[in-house]
């Protein structure tokens, strides 16, 4: 086993907002081009202050197909609601895990009691990408909570590993997935360490989402930073250089073709007709504004 060397360590892109609710930093696709197949997007609400306000902030009603959408929330509320009838709350430590797949309809506002107090807000929304044996496969949902989630204890008094996905330790992640992904929210103590293990040819970044890490006994990333890694060795290893939180991703990449278009995210342009026609024709159920 050879030590995974950082490629980049990278400061988060101008941000924009997602309706009102979400300010969020894009590192990719937009932001930076980087190889993170099966994640297709990430957008990053660093830690802001909302201000009180009734009317929930947020986004109202679209569509997606061909793909996951993952919402881990760190600091307040959001509160979401689809047309397969799936609703529910996200909280601090919380993770949703929406596999729109075949077409769902979704809105997500901040949660009421959230909204009419204000308050800090951070968030992470990914977009996993589906082979295109599953793209048109059923809508799922799988609301992780908190407590549920498996956990690993570290040695030494380092800290916890919150197995979202994938395998750490032999404690099994929580969240099934499509293809081999590993997601963790690590939370570490000042002066943790932990060290990781990915197939070489995984694509693999951390966000560090609260304080400071050493990665590889070398580099430096600090609060909003991004590690990417390259493809080459399998062993990263960290340690908090102060209380920390990193979002750990690494995954077997889908080296199928990509088309895009807004929320569709499909293989061929002929599919993303077909995703623009099917949603016209209302195939994509019905949600309440
Ligand atoms: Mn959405």
């Amino acid at each position: 086993m050879t030590s995974k060397p950082v490629l980049a360590i990278l400061n988060p892109p101008p941000p924009h907002m997602v309706g009102d609710g979400f300010r969020v930093h894009n590192f990719f696709p937009s932001g930076f081009k980087l190889n993170m197949s099966p994640f297709f997007l990430l957008d990053y609400n660093a830690k802001i202050e909302f201000s009180a306000r009734n009317e929930p902030r947020g986004v109202g009603v679209h569509p997606h197909r061909g793909f996951e959408t993952v919402t881990l929330a760190y600091h307040g509320a959001v509160a979401h609601h689809d047309s397969a009838g799936n609703s529910g709350i996200i909280y601090p430590g919380d993770v949703q895990w929406m596999t729109a797949a075949s077409g769902i309809l979704h809105k997500e506002y901040h949660e009421k009691a959230f909204s009419k107090k204000g308050g800090p807000f951070q968030m992470v929304q990914l977009w996993v990408n589906l082979p295109a044996k599953d793209k048109m496969s059923t809508p799922k949902y799988q609301a992780l909570k908190q407590s549920e989630l498996a956990k690993v204890e570290l040695p030494d008094d380092a800290g916890i590993i919150e197995v979202i996905a994938g395998h750490f330790n032999r404690e099994k992640g929580s969240a099934s997935t499509f293809t081999p992904i590993e997601m963790y929210n690590a939370r570490l103590t000042k002066g943790g360490k932990v060290s990781f293990n990915f197939p070489a040819h995984y694509n693999t970044a951390f966000v560090i989402i609260e304080g400071e890490i050493k990665v590889n006994d070398s580099a430096i990333a600090k609060v909003d930073q991004m590690v990417h890694f390259k493809n080459e060795g399998e062993v990263i290893e960290i340690e908090g250089l102060a209380n920390s939180v990193v979002l750990i991703l690494s995954g077997e990449p889908i080296n199928e073709p990509i088309t895009q278009y807004g929320p569709f995210l499909m293989n061929t342009p002929e599919e993303i007709k077909q995703a623009i026609a099917d949603y016209n024709e209302g195939k994509f159920g019905y949600l309440e504004d």
